[in-house]
């Protein structure tokens, strides 16, 4: 199991903003001080070219957040995303620890790998940065995948609180893309939440959702799709602020949960994947839950 991050994820920040370097400081410590860090390979993240995001998003974006970053205090991309001196590089290392995870992967160098990575990227679209995002990095992941000759479908999973409207713009017409997203209903992004097509599968979940329903839900709506769709590789936008400590939303997930559903995770990837799986970190702000959920996530994945 591949572990990737980098340091410079940490200099994209804006005081008092929820999405802040401390987050990723908390995962990485605790994936050390509980020693999981040894029975995996750490891998430092390489920025994205741009040759590469264009393959999800157009140059003409590219080209305008290559040229927002500030290089002093901040600038606003929208009203919840922000670039600092720093962002640039951080959200091109985020997208760049994606990418390698599936190369890494489809060079069978290993079968699974965990990105902790900041900024998170499943709410960024076609051609918008929006909350918090602003590059999708599982969908650049699923992009590389799918160009590979052995890989004809993959499946993107996403149990943030929010709703992944980034991921969903970019495949809306990709029937070989299957997307499954749990979210707290009518809730931020309040974009896309009502589409669904044969291969976008939405699950709300009513604020107060505890893990029994959550697990019912998944049961019920993701695992049959999963298997119906038989993806070659699969990767997950493993987002923890659906857990009841967290401060932006209203749901009530316990570690338990993580790992519960990453168990699940890893018999769909076993079944039909050959065992390719990455997983990469999206939102999650209480630290303390936020560290404990990812040991759960991390440590259900390596089994
Ligand atoms: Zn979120």
């Amino acid at each position: 199991m591949y572990l990737y991050t980098h340091p410079d994820c940490e200099n994209h920040k804006l005081a008092q903003h929820p999405e802040r370097p401390e987050r990723l400081r908390a995962v990485i410590n605790r994936l050390v001080e509980t020693g999981m860090t040894q029975d995996m390979k750490v891998k430092l993240a390489e920025e994205l070219s741009d040759d590469v995001l264009i393959h999800v998003h157009p140059s003409r974006y590219v080209e305008t957040i290559n040229r927002s970053e500030p290089t002093i205090s901040t600038v606003r991309l929208d009203p919840d995303t922000y670039m600092s001196p720093g962002s640039l590089r951080a959200a091109k290392l985020a997208a760049g620890a994606c990418v390698a995870a599936v190369n890494d992967i489809l060079r069978e160098k290993t079968d699974r790998a965990f990105c902790a990575i900041r900024p998170p990227g499943h709410h960024a679209e076609v051609a918008a940065a929006m909350g918090f995002c602003i590059f999708n990095n599982i969908a650049l992941a699923a992009e590389t995948a799918l160009a590979h000759p052995d890989i004809n479908r993959v499946a993107i999973v996403d149990f943030d609180v929010h709703h992944c409207n980034g991921t969903v713009d970019i495949f809306k017409d990709r029937p070989e893309v299957l997307v499954c997203s749990s979210f707290q209903e009518n809730y931020y992004p309040y974009r896309y939440l009502d589409f669904s097509n044969e291969h976008i599968v939405n699950s709300p979940l009513p604020e107060g959702t505890d893990g029994k329903s959550f697990r019912a839900a998944i049961e019920r709506d993701w695992l049959p799709a999963l298997d119906s769709h038989q993806p070659d590789f699969l990767l997950i936008s493993a987002g923890f602020d659906a857990h009841e400590q967290d401060p932006l939303a209203g749901l009530c997930l316990h570690e338990a949960d993580y790992s519960w559903i990453t168990a699940q995770l890893l018999c769909i990837a076993t079944n039909h994947s050959q065992g390719r799986i990455i997983s990469t970190l999206e939102g999650g702000y209480d630290l303390s839950a936020l560290a404990s959920s990812v040991e759960a996530h991390v440590s259900a994945l390596m089994q």
